[in-house]
């Protein structure tokens, strides 16, 4: 049954929620975890860390030289400098889309994904359906992202692992050059860094 969250008052917590409940009261009676510490996490992911972390640093590799040779080389010390550390985040890998060259993210096997710079993963991404086609048929994920790429693009799909995560560094709109990186950063969506859209110009919806 679809639960969109204004009936909370007629239905019953789901299965999975009183789940968690019960195993975070029990944990926090014998000590083990402390309430105010898991709250502080799940505020963390829930608010502070984003995709407009990502947006910063892509915005930055476009407005600064140095600063995307630095990214693509190590991604992760480049990352770093801008203070994006953390969990899920230790080895980061830039890939970069060219016009002869889209990089796709995916993880085959469970969920990883670069929490430092895009926060906690979209369902999509850890659904049975995107982990097998992003490799057995990237072309007609992207369609359905509503991407489509010339035939002569080369497609570049990364399986993440708990050992290396992927960002996309997009290509930069046509019509922004010479824009600063707070005015690009809002056009810059967590799916264009996970690769399954392009950015587009201002102005432009999908
Ligand atoms: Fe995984």
């Amino acid at each position: 049954m679809p639960h969109d969250g204004h009936d909370d008052f007629t239905d019953p917590p789901s299965d999975i929620a009183l789940r968690v409940k019960a195993l975070e009261s029990l944990l926090t009676e014998k000590g083990l975890v402390d309430p105010a510490a898991l709250d502080a996490i799940i505020d963390t992911y829930e608010t502070r860390v984003g995709p407009h972390c990502g947006a910063k640093v892509v915005a930055r590799a476009w407005t600064d030289a140095d600063f995307r040779l630095r990214l693509l080389e190590d991604g992760s010390a480049a990352i770093a400098e801008m203070g994006f550390v953390g969990r899920q985040g230790e080895h980061m890998v830039v890939v970069e889309n060219t016009p002869d060259v889209h990089n796709l993210v995916v993880c085959t096997l469970c969920s990883c994904y670069p929490w430092p710079v895009l926060g906690l993963p979209p369902v999509w991404y850890k659904s049975a359906p995107y982990r097998s086609r992003a490799v057995s048929d990237p072309r007609g994920v992207l369609e359905e992202f509503g991407t489509t790429l010339d035939a002569n693009v080369e497609v570049r799909v990364w399986d993440s692992t708990s050992e290396m995560r992927y960002l996309v560094l997009p290509m930069q709109p046509e019509g922004t050059e010479g824009f600063s990186a707070r005015k690009l950063e809002p056009l810059i969506s967590r799916n264009s860094m996970i690769g399954v859209e392009k950015v587009l110009p201002p102005g432009n919806t999908r």
